[in-house]
């Protein structure tokens, strides 16, 4: 709820600098604009990004990550606090770059994670996900070097292949085996090709639309994240 509550500058109000609350209005606002930020991350409403929780808010073994959770909730709120209409239609047209960097890079974003402490996590991860975004919109490759650079840790060995000697495997092996089984079912969304949460998030959209004479019919369906399907219409 904490996240949800943002200032004009988009940061998180602490509960003392909340306005008192005696007839339970604030709260009550409070709980709506929770709502509404979970609704842009899953979900099925217009509204709702359906985000993939292997490629968003797990950690390379498969187990949700608090901090990555957080951190990306962190960023979407402080967009809606913003109102910052851009930033989905932004993210929506570098998303299937964004997820497959998040994939590849995630044994080395779990490892920045663990070298800083628990409650720099959730920030650091919220602008890893902020400085890929923009370096996507903008055409850059990030290499991890980049990734070090922007987490801070610029010099420190964050080798992950270094660690690993022997017959044990790897981090990264067992983040690339657990990735690719946790998205071997997923499919990708036709109008941007980010991954698709079926179980939580889907929307169903027309392959050929009702206006040119599309039916509603198995063969003329199409799934998609509800935002895209809602963007498409407009
Ligand atoms: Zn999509």
């Amino acid at each position: 709820m904490l996240v949800a509550n943002r200032n004009q500058q988009g940061e998180p109000e602490k509960v003392e600098e909340q306005a008192e609350d005696a007839d339970g209005n604030g709260t009550m606002e409070s709980l709506r604009r929770s709502l509404r930020l979970a609704r842009r991350i899953t979900g099925n409403d217009g509204g709702s990004l359906g985000l993939h929780p292997a490629v968003f808010f797990c950690g390379p073994s498969g187990v949700r990550s608090n901090p990555m959770f957080m951190g990306t909730v962190a960023l979407i709120g402080k967009r809606l606090a913003n109102n910052d209409p851009t930033f989905f239609d932004k993210f929506t047209a570098v998303r299937a770059a964004f997820e497959a960097e998040l994939i590849a890079k995630k044994d080395l974003i779990a490892t920045i994670l663990q070298k800083h402490s628990s409650r720099k996590r959730v920030g650091t991860y919220e602008h890893l996900l902020g400085a890929l975004l923009i370096l996507l919109e903008t055409g850059g490759t990030p290499t991890e070097e980049w990734l070090i650079e922007q987490a801070g840790l610029r010099g420190r060995v964050l080798a992950g292949s270094a660690r690993q000697q022997g017959s044990r495997f790897s981090d990264e092996a067992r983040s690339e085996v657990f990735i690719a089984q946790a998205l071997s079912g997923a499919p990708r969304c036709p109008i941007c090709s980010g991954y698709l949460d079926p179980e939580k998030s889907m929307s169903y959209d027309h392959i050929e639309r009702v206006r040119d004479g599309g039916v509603g019919e198995a063969d003329n369906l199409k799934l998609t994240h509800p935002y895209c399907n809602q963007s498409v219409r407009q």
